[in-house]
């Protein structure tokens, strides 16, 4: 009977191969299917594929020489052949038993593939994890440090507005208001202000709101470069202080000058013996100790 591959390629020339007693069907011998016969087979579906493809282009030409040359071909003529009739040969299962390896092998792709996708979400979803525990911790700790400085900021601003002078420069008092043994004139008489300070050069602020009346340079009896400031009424109190031995003046004679705002710079001009700030304060027109209004609020 006439076997056909698929397409149009039909065996005629299959006499001349020393196999080709086994295109009649009634004597094919059964053949199990082994690994190696499975490949056979797969090679010989591919051979066949291949013939076809030659045959639609060439019919009945170049493929029996082809055919004649090579036995897969001829093997692999039942095998292309049962595609027509699945179920009937041992060739059906190599072409099965193909594509169930191809499935499991897509199966088993799929799966890995899934199974690293997976793997990768999941170390991802970690290191997102990590990256929000760390900046939840920056962020803590940069909260935690803008509160305290904020807190500090805010002491130290009630502490200022609370104080009724604003401190006139940096240091502390180095000699105080009140009776003395004269440093140069070596005779006691009242030192009329508080020493503050020493640094050459440091700034000297206004130690409350005011208006200057007085910005001198010179030697001015002594008191050297000096500002002094009528700060109106504080505490029911006429307040006025003066600021001497400047090395610098900074503001002039009529000016309005705000609480810390800063007028000069510490010097050592005049009647001193080193650069500090002498502090003096008038209260109702009399001089009076400066340290109970630099302390008050404190
Ligand atoms: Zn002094």
């Amino acid at each position: 009977m006439a076997r056909s591959l698929p397409g149009s390629y039909q065996p005629r020339c299959a006499i001349e191969d020393p196999d080709a007693a086994f295109l009649d069907g009634s004597s094919l011998p059964r053949r199990k299917a082994t690994p190696n016969r499975l490949l056979r087979g797969g090679i010989a579906l591919g051979a066949a594929g291949v013939v076809g493809l030659l045959a639609v282009v060439t019919p009945g030409v170049a493929t029996s020489a082809i055919a004649a040359n090579n036995p897969a071909v001829v093997d692999a003529t039942p095998a292309a052949d049962t595609t027509a009739r699945p179920g009937t040969t041992d060739a059906f299962a190599v072409r099965g038993s193909q594509t169930d390896r191809n499935t499991l092998r897509e199966e088993i792709e799929t799966t890995v593939e899934t199974a690293v996708a997976e793997r990768a979400a999941g170390l991802e979803n970690v290191g997102e994890q990590v990256a929000q525990a760390q900046t939840a911790v920056a962020a803590e700790a940069r909260s935690a440090s803008l509160t305290s400085t904020t807190t500090a900021i805010d002491a130290e601003n009630e502490r200022i507005k609370s104080q009724v002078f604003f401190w006139p420069t940096e240091g502390g008092i180095v000699s105080p208001w009140g009776m003395r043994m004269h440093p140069i004139l070596h005779y006691s008489r009242l030192h009329g202000g508080a020493d503050i300070g020493g640094a050459l050069g440091a700034p000297i602020y206004a130690v409350a709101d005011g208006t200057v009346t007085k910005a001198a340079e010179g030697y001015n009896g002594g008191s050297g470069n000096n500002v002094r400031i009528d700060h109106g009424k504080v505490d029911g109190v006429a307040l006025e202080t003066s600021y001497l031995h400047m090395n610098s003046l900074e503001i002039s004679a009529g000016a309005t000058v705000k609480k810390g705002q800063r007028i000069g710079t510490v010097g050592n001009t005049g009647l001193s013996t080193a650069p500090h700030l002498h502090f003096s304060v008038y209260e109702n027109g009399v001089n009076s100790d400066p340290a109970p209004w630099l302390a008050k609020g404190r």
